[in-house]
């Protein structure tokens, strides 16, 4: 359904991605887990068009999401918010990134109102629905401000899920959380991953990834480093690199 194919990326000299090839199937929970500073948050960036690959090619249901292919190079186009829209991809991040100005309701229904048409009375009912999902019924006029850490990423969630998206992209959702809020958080996704939505997870929450993903991919110096099911990658890596982190962080 998602496929990187060798995929670079640089900021001035620094070779971030440096040919990241991974795929991900209807249906199926991926975990991204990887050193600080290895390219995992632009991979993310890159399969949401917020940014554009410099080589490589990324797809999303078969398609260009924003870009056309010239001379072997993707050249973006415009109307990549549409574009973003059309093929379904949602983003959840480290702060939540929620607009500050309006309420849990709007803040869900802005995007479907707004990119995609839908009336107003539709899109907040659909708000409703999804903020009884995510726990917060009694929130739905609560400015962001007036809602905990947990509370504000599980109105992000929402927020993504608002757009029917078929691919969620969550970029360490929990790591802005003081500890206690964490569990909600997870509970919401561990939910999502249930009923059966194609999720990638960029996480240091390594036993959630461990009980929640069907497959690890362990990520650094921008390359795949080692790929598989949770029991091989996390419990029996084949790769030094692999087991050098998981020790570090166990
Ligand atoms: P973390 O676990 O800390 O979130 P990460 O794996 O998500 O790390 P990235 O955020 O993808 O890492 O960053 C990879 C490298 O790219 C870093 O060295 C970072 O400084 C650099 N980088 C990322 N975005 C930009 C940018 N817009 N301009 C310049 N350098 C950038
Ligand atoms: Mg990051």
């Amino acid at each position: 359904f998602l496929s990187c194919l060798n995929v670079w990326k640089s900021y001035g000299n620094r070779d971030v991605l440096q040919g990241v090839s991974f795929s991900v199937k209807p249906g199926e929970v991926v975990a991204v887990i990887g050193p600080s500073g290895s390219g995992k948050s632009t991979l993310l960036r890159l399969i949401n068009h917020l940014e554009s690959v410099d080589r490589g090619e990324i797809t999303v249901g078969g398609r260009y999401v924003g870009y056309t292919k010239v001379n072997g190079l993707m050249k973006p186009t415009s109307g990549r918010a549409k574009a973003r829209a059309e093929v379904g991809v949602s983003m959840v991040f480290q702060n939540f990134n929620l607009f500050s100005n309006l309420t849990a309701l709007e803040n869900i229904t802005e995007a479907p109102m707004r990119v995609h048409g839908v009336p107003r009375e539709e899109a907040e009912a659909l708000a409703r629905r999804l903020l009884a999902i995510v726990g917060l019924s009694g929130h739905a006029d609560h400015l962001p401000q007036h809602l905990s850490g947990g509370q504000q990423q599980r109105v992000a969630i929402a927020r993504a899920l608002a757009v029917k998206p078929r691919l969620m992209l969550f970029d360490e959702p929990t790591s802005a959380l003081d500890p206690e809020l964490v569990g909600e958080v997870l509970s919401v996704m561990r939910s999502l991953a249930e009923a059966g939505m194609t999720m990638i997870i960029v996480t240091h929450e390594i036993r959630f990834a461990g009980e929640v993903a069907d497959r690890i991919v362990f990520f650094d110096e921008g390359v795949v480093v080692e790929e598989g099911p949770p029991a091989q990658v996390l419990d029996n890596p084949r790769k030094e690199r692999t087991r050098r982190f998981l020790s570090r962080i166990a």
